[in-house]
Order: structure tokens, then sequence, then C-alpha cells
């Protein structure tokens, strides 16, 4: 992948912009990029440098890419959901032996969702720290939906990062920690006078690629020390705040253009999507919702478990796709799947995940208007960030925008069901 048209082969050191930006160590890379902290030579702060592959195609997502962020800084900077998504704060070209690559600023974030997932894998993320995901995801969709015009459409738990708190002070810690054991290496090279074996080169890179995990570790209440869970979990409800943002906008697009129907990841899909009908901002809510569900298999296996948990599908919805014929028969049945085991929402909660019947409501309630399988019914993202569930939200209590109505649908917000037609 590191060759013409694929990744610059960014090394520590390097200088990007004229000098402006100087690597420091990698945070992480994805199918488009690799990400780098990097220092910014004229504030003296660090940043997350994005470095895009330079190939034709990834060239032009990349520069519909900034459009969009540039999009998120400039829309409206007093609503409440801007904090909650990412913020681009340069962009510029870097020429290299593999080509012309697009680069991308942004501040210094933590780890993903996924990997706090996996953190409390054994337990479960306390409740309190759902709760505040959950309404800054939905505050961070409102603002995208609502301002600026544009739908994320690869909405999970990997493109939800964790913010972190004083990313100097972090960073100095474990770049000292780095110089110490750089100094170690060399001193044993030169010692022995033997070249460095592949194997550490790759131990230190292995090593390299957890800076993300090394920043998060700082965040109070979720640190990585096993036993000390306890008392984790007793900060995480002791009145901390964690905020994530909003990630990843590599494959957003226009509420008044979508550039593709082969939009988001196959759990998170919603089903007006699966059935090739026409879909919008709502699209996103449901991937939302289904962060906190289960795996699925393929397109029909995916529409049953949905209909084994929400009900049948009204016949509009069922018939409206280009692949309906080969999920739904003509009366709107299943063609390949018979016997359905019906297992509410609310049962699920409680017999699958054991909340008691009072929270299991609380829950199911909240959620249900998020799954509603018809997108044009739909609840906004912003209205139900003000829903009774989250009321108790620690540090955001009773917080809600102003004028917008739990369950309310897609009043105000262009493009919810459909792409808009540009005249
Ligand atoms: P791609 O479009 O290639 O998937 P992403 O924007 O998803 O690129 O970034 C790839 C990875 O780099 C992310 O999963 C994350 O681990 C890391 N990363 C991206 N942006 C940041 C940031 N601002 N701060 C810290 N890490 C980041
Ligand atoms: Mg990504």
């Amino acid at each position: 992948d590191y060759c013409k048209g694929g990744y610059h082969p960014v090394t520590v050191g390097e200088q990007f912009k004229d000098g402006k930006y100087t690597v420091v160590r990698k945070l992480g890379w994805g199918h488009f990029s690799t990400v780098w902290l990097s220092r910014d030579n004229v504030t003296q702060k660090h940043v997350a440098l994005k470095v895009v592959r330079s190939a034709a195609h990834y060239t032009e997502t990349a520069i519909d890419e900034i459009k969009l962020l540039n999009k998120i800084v400039a829309a409206k900077p007093d609503h409440p959901g801007r904090k909650h998504v990412v913020s681009l704060l340069d962009s510029f070209e870097h020429k290299g032996p593999n080509g012309t690559h697009v680069c991308m600023v942004f501040e210094v974030l933590g780890e993903n969702l996924l990997g706090l997932i996996k953190r409390w894998n054994h337990r479960g993320i306390p409740m309190p720290l759902v709760k505040q995901i959950t309404k800054q995801v939905l505050l961070g969709l409102d603002y995208l939906h609502r301002e600026c015009g544009i739908i994320h459409t690869d909405l999970k738990p990997e493109n939800v990062l964790i913010e972190i708190g004083d990313v100097e002070q972090i960073v100095k810690t474990f770049v000292k920690e780095d110089l110490k054991k750089d100094d170690k290496e060399d001193n044993r090279g030169s010692s022995n006078a033997s070249p460095k074996s592949e194997k550490e080169d790759e131990d230190k890179h292995k090593q390299r690629e957890k800076t993300a995990d090394i920043l998060t570790r700082e965040v109070s209440g979720i640190s990585l020390d096993k036993s000390n869970e306890k008392k984790r979990a007793e900060d995480a409800t002791a009145g901390d705040i964690i905020s994530v943002k909003i990630a990843d906008l590599g494959n957003a697009c226009w509420t008044g253009h979508h550039f593709t129907n082969d939009i988001q990841t196959r759990q998170y899909r919603s089903p007006e999507v699966i059935l090739g009908a026409k879909w919008g901002a709502s699209t996103d809510v449901w991937s939302m919702a289904a962060m906190s569900g289960t795996k699925y298999g393929k397109d029909d296996d995916h529409i049953a478990q949905i209909i084994e948990l929400l009900g049948p599908f009204p016949k509009s919805l069922c018939l409206s796709g280009k692949w309906s014929q080969e999920i739904f028969n003509r009366k709107g049945e299943l063609r390949n799947i018979h016997r359905l085991r019906h297992w509410a929402l609310p049962d699920v909660l409680k017999e699958k995940y054991h909340f008691k019947e009072e929270d299991a409501k609380k829950i199911a309630d909240f959620l249900t208007p998020l799954l509603e399988l018809t997108p044009e019914k739909r609840a906004n993202a912003g209205g139900m960030a003000g829903g009774a569930w989250l009321e108790d939200t620690p540090g955001m209590e009773g917080m809600k925008i102003p004028g917008l109505e739990v369950g309310s649908k897609g009043e105000g917000i262009e493009g919810w069901a459909n792409e808009v037609k540009k005249r």
C-alpha cells in the first residue's frame, strides 16, 4: 500500500507545509489515510495530521471531505452540537515519492468508542457514560442535519472519538518516555555494533501505533488498570464528564447531493437502505440507535431480526426499494424466512440485557422513536437529545435544544427522508 497512488511513507521528524508541522508519532490509520500526531511549530501546540493516499479516487474523495468539514466549521458555531463534531484546522497538499497527497489537520483526540466498549466489555459501559455519549452524539447529529445539510452515512463506534483533557501535558509525558526508550535502543545498537533486528523495529512500530490508547488512558475514570476497576466505576459515576466527537466525514454527503446509495456499515444500516429505497438524514438516526444492538448476517436475516424486534414492516415500505422483490413477496411477507420469533425490545432489554422492568421500559421508550421503520416518521436527533431517559445525564441535566419538541420528526430538516432535488 506504500506505493504509487498509495500511502505517503511518513517518517517521524518529517516536516509538512514548509516546516509548519513536524511529525511526532503515529495516531492511527484507515482505508484512506494514515494519521499522525504532529507539532504545529507556529503555535507550539499538537495536532492530528491526516495524510491521504495519493490515487485520484482518494484525492477526489478527500476534496469532498474538506468541503464538508469547512461547512461544519462555519455553519452555526453556537449550536450545542457543534462541539460534538470534529474541527478541521487546516488543509494543504504534500508532494512525496508516491504522488501528491491531500493533508488535513485536526485537533488531537483519543481513541474511538469501540475501544471503550471493549474495555468495559465484561460489565458493560456504566449508564451515566452511556447517557453522556448518547446525548452528545444526538446533538452532534442534529448540528450536521439541521445546520450543515450533511448526512454522515457511516456512524458507528469506530467513528466516534473520545476527547482528551490537556493534550499538551499528556503529549509531554509520553514523548519524554519515547526519547528515553530511543536512547536506550541506540546505545544498545552501538555497543554491540549489530543492526537493529526486524523484531525490535516491529515492536517499536506496534508501541508507536498505540498512541490513541495512551491518550485516552489519561481521561479520568477510564484507566486501563484492571485492578482498579471498582474505583474506575465509581470515578465514572462521580460527576466526570466524558466528551465525544463525531469524526471521519470521509463517507459523508450533502442532504442535496448523495454521492452513492451504497452506504453504512452492515450492522448499522437502516431498513430503507437495505431495501434500496429513498433515504435521507434520518438514516443516521437509525445507526445511532443501532449502536446498542448486535451483529447481523445477510440482508434478509437482518430484516428478519428487525421485524422480530420492532414488528412487521408497513407494506408501503416493504415494496418501496430497488431490492424489495428479493426480500419480500408481493404480499409483503419475507420470501426465505418463515418462522419468526417475536421478541419485542422491552423484553429483549429485560431478558437478554437484564434491565429491571422500569429501566427497560424507559430505554425502550427512548429507542423506539429512533428505530421507527418508516424514515419520514423517524424522530430527529436533536429532539431526542431532550428525551426523558437523558434528563439526568451527568453534567448535562435537563439540557435541551430550545424550541425542539421531543419526538418531533423531519420538520425543519431538509432532506430528512429523501435526497433534496436542487433546482
Ligand atoms: P480514514 O478516512 O482513512 O478511515 P479516519 O479519519 O477514520 O481516516 O482516521 C483513521 C484513524 O486515525 C482513526 O480511526 C483514529 O484512530 C485516528 N484518528 C483520526 N483522527 C484523529 C484525531 N483527530 N485524533 C486522534 N486520532 C485520530
Ligand atoms: Mg475511518
